[in-house]
């Protein structure tokens, strides 16, 4: 029997929504700009520039973040920044200024958190045209490693889209775009430990699945054949979905860490956790369990509904407008979703408001439109990306239930006499047929009938047989 298990811990860095940079005043802003505006002596290295006071408000978020991932926070104590050493073209200082901890011995989802610093982002440079931009040189980043505790592919993304949901939460974090990750990999086969493998700058939660993915394989085809797995740093080929060894240069262990004598130690006391406590958004999991106790939401459409912030709050805002969160249950997750994934739409792109299915619901509730032709009425309304109320399609559409009975009786007894088969199974007692006849009332009427009353007005003709 093969016995494989895999010991991965990640290394993720993330970029902090700050308007300017760690070190100096410049934007952060490098996307939308010309190459090299955004930069000044201090942010490329220029010789005598000295740093400015580490930006307070990227400290507010890295303590933030500690708070969230449950760390303990390093307290009354010198935080240093640190120079890593490294020579490449985007790092004009020829150093990376990396902070000391500021939280340490988290934990989210059962995974440890090793600690939590911050560090500066590089520039970007362009091998193949030489070029070098140093617009993103000194943007603060935020860099998270957990504990080797992940153990298997579809763990590390489910941690990793948990973590990105509460960054969505915090609000303070730039997203997946801006996410580079560190894998850590190494395998146990047959009891035997493999050696650890380093893979640098995954860019995606999905390139971080493929790249264990691959490695488990790899590790394990060199370990079942009696080879010894490299302890070596790789890099990942995501057009080839692969990883493939580094050049050596790439990969020098020694960074000749030093603490900078530029920058003056941050000291974290408890008055300032005790501020970022009070500022601190309500978390995914808090979330949760408020919509169980106060919407009496059960604990399944709690979890879909707060794992992303966007549907959560547009859930809430329904709620507030109904007062029904159970219908809001039903056509946000339930109906809206199932459009919104159908037409490959994000709720916050559709142009679909809260106000749409509020309105949606008290059609339903008022009986003015059935259940049916409110589903085609999500998908309308999601179509149109919010254009038309719900009450504008209806007119339009002349799509209100039918109130007149006469026409309904018709409509039954069409049903009854075309489907002569059916009506018989129900006699002889298979009631499911009354649902297969109450479809055809549907058919007939375009879905405009009140599902009750057409039940009902069924067994009425039937029992009369
Ligand atoms: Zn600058």
């Amino acid at each position: 029997m093969e016995d494989v298990k895999m010991i991965c811990g990640l290394e993720i860095h993330v970029q902090i929504d700050t308007k300017s940079k760690l070190f100096c005043r410049c934007p952060t802003n490098y996307k939308d700009v010309e190459p090299n505006t955004n930069i000044c002596p201090i942010c490329t290295g220029m010789p005598g520039a000295k740093p400015m006071p580490v930006n307070k408000k990227a400290v507010d978020v890295a303590l933030m973040v500690a708070k969230m991932l449950n760390c303990e926070i390093v307290l009354n104590k010198d935080i240093y920044f640190q120079r890593k050493h490294y020579d490449y073209p985007d790092l004009p200082n020829g150093y990376q200024r990396t902070s000391t901890p500021i939280g340490v011995n988290g934990n989210f989802l059962g995974i440890g958190i090793e600690e939590i610093h911050l560090e500066e982002d590089p520039g970007q440079y362009n091998p193949s045209l030489g070029l070098v931009d140093f617009n993103r040189c000194g943007t603060p980043l935020i860099e998270i490693v957990t504990k080797p505790d992940i153990r298997s592919p579809e763990e590390a993304r489910k941690f990793l889209k948990n973590l990105l949901t509460l960054f969505r939460y915090l609000g303070y974090l730039r997203g997946e775009g801006t996410m580079r990750v560190d894998v850590n990999i190494s395998i146990e086969y047959n009891g035997k430990k493999g050696n650890r493998v380093e893979i640098k700058n995954v860019n995606s939660i999905k390139g971080v699945y493929k790249v264990l993915k691959y490695e488990l394989i790899r590790q394990k085809n060199i370990m079942k054949r009696g080879g010894e797995v490299k302890r070596e740093t790789r890099a990942f080929l995501e057009s080839q979905m692969i990883t493939k060894a580094m050049r050596s240069k790439e990969t020098a262990e020694d960074y000749r860490y030093i603490p900078d004598p530029d920058v003056q130690p941050i000291v974290i006391d408890e008055d300032w956790v005790k501020k970022i406590e009070q500022e601190m958004p309500e978390t995914p999991l808090e979330k949760k369990r408020r919509f169980i106790e106060e919407y009496k939401v059960d604990e399944k459409d709690a979890e879909v509904l707060t794992a992303d912030l966007d549907l959560a709050e547009f859930f809430e805002k329904v709620v507030k407008l109904t007062n029904d969160s159970k219908l809001a249950v039903v056509w946000v997750k339930n109906e809206l979703v199932r459009s919104l994934n159908y037409h490959k739409l994000d709720l916050y792109e559709c142009g679909v408001k809260p106000e749409h299915i509020a309105e949606l619901i008290e059609l339903i509730k008022k009986k003015v439109i059935s259940e049916k032709i409110a589903k085609e009425l999500v998908d309308e309304i999601v179509k149109n990306r919010g254009e038309k109320t719900p009450k504008e399609i209806v007119k339009e559409k002349n799509l209100t239930v039918i109130e007149d009975e006469s026409y309904l009786i018709k409509a039954v007894e069409e049903a009854i006499k075309n489907n002569p088969s059916a009506v018989e199974d129900y006699l002889s007692g298979k009631k499911e047929a009354l649902n297969f006849l109450m479809g055809q009332v549907m058919r007939i009427t375009k879905g405009r009938a009140e599902p009750r009353k057409v039940i009902q007005l069924l067994k009425e003709k039937l029992d009369k047989k």
